[in-house]
């Protein structure tokens, strides 16, 4: 089987894009530039291995590569030439028969794209995607150029390993061409031009942003979870609920502080999600939870929701119980509740109904409480 090993160069500081996070890690549509390239490689089928060359302490990689099986990193030079051949380099023990070079900000290589590229390989040397040119051509002085004689040049360049590991080697220490076809034409190799795609462009200045965050934005859904509690009275002196202390000369049962009313709000978080359930991240088994405040284990679910890129539009809690009295502690579990979700107060309800004495709740024997999250995810 043919091995072809596909080369991402993301060592460039993206000098042209402004601001202080190099543009390949720069967020477009949720995910970093580098991200949507590296996914849009991976789909490629034929790639049998992969090497990604990055900046010296490049320190941003590391949250980035352990999502993609069978990535090797690569530390990139000074100039792009540098760079790529110290992806040639990595790829040395492995000798694949292919080699593709990919520029780390073009997401949108299609798997045709690619596809047609390989299929050249089998038999040239080199192949480039190119596209012809709409616009008339003219230089700084005026001179029209004739565009059918030009091409635009794209990503992923595809080449015989050995060739173009050869043609790196022959260069003039130091010396630095602009692609990887002006290397492969110094060392006389044929070049076939392959199709180009107007979508494959490079993210180079900020008006690419805005365009590929056009183009790779998902649409948000709304997604709700709901969550039930319940807790036994005990003897005590402070009761919990929603993150409110009530002294009524007894309490609630639990491992933690037995707040019903934030494990049930924080079991709705985790539902919508679909993140497990409190006890998958708090196990009552673990000693460190016990007698702990319940607001952290809010705190943790309202932290996942950041980190999945969501926002928390709404949550409703209802306590059910004869006793305590809820009414004179509404608002103050309302405004703690608010603070912890960071949400306006108008976003927050929390609700009391009694069971008509009937069952549990009715008999005072504890209270359940139940909440609905309502939160807005990225696709
Ligand atoms: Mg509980």
């Amino acid at each position: 089987m043919t091995s072809i090993a596909q080369i991402i160069v993301a060592a460039g500081k993206g000098a042209r894009i402004g601001g202080d996070t190099p543009k390949q890690y720069q967020k477009v549509a949720g995910k970093a530039l580098l991200e949507w390239t590296l996914d849009a490689v991976y789909a490629a089928p034929q790639i049998t291995n992969y090497v990604l060359v990055v900046a010296p302490n490049d320190s941003l990689i590391a949250d980035i590569a352990p999502k993609y099986p069978n990535l090797q990193l690569a530390t990139g030079g000074a100039t792009r030439t540098a760079s790529v051949k110290a992806g040639l380099d990595a790829l040395k023990d492995i000798a694949p028969n292919h080699v593709l070079i990919h520029d780390g900000a073009r997401p949108f290589a299609s798997e045709a794209l690619i596809s047609e590229i390989i299929s050249a390989l089998e038999s040239a040397p080199a192949a480039v995607p190119t596209l012809p040119i709409a616009d008339a051509i003219k230089t700084l002085t005026g001179e029209s150029v004739d565009r059918e004689a030009l091409r635009r040049v794209q990503t992923p360049q595809g080449f015989d390993y050995a060739k173009i590991f050869a043609a790196f080697e022959a260069l003039p220490e130091g010396e630095s061409f602009a692609d990887d076809i002006a290397i492969a034409q110094r060392a006389g190799l044929e070049i076939t031009f392959t199709q180009g795609d107007e979508n494959n462009f490079k993210v180079t200045y900020p008006a690419d942003f805005a365009k590929a965050e056009m183009m790779l934005k998902t649409e948000d859904y709304i997604a709700t979870g709901t969550g039930y509690d319940v807790h036994r009275f005990t003897k005590g002196d402070v009761l919990w609920l929603c993150g409110v202390p009530i002294e009524c000369g007894f309490t609630l049962l639990g491992h933690s502080d037995a707040d019903a009313g934030l494990h049930a709000l924080t079991d709705a978080i985790l539902g919508a999600l679909a993140f497990g359930d409190i006890g998958d991240h708090f196990p009552p088994s673990d000693p460190q939870w016990k007698g702990a405040s319940s607001d952290k284990f809010l705190s943790y679910a309202i932290e996942k929701i950041k980190e999945r890129g969501g926002a928390l539009q709404h949550v409703d809690v209802t306590l059910i119980c004869e006793k305590p009295k809820i009414k004179p502690h509404r608002e103050a579990m309302r405004a703690r509740i608010a603070a912890l979700c960071e949400l306006p107060l108008i976003r927050v309800s929390v609700k009391a109904t009694t069971t008509e004495k009937l069952g549990f709740t009715g008999r005072a024997e504890g209270l359940a409480a139940q909440a609905a999250a309502t939160i807005k995810l990225p696709a």
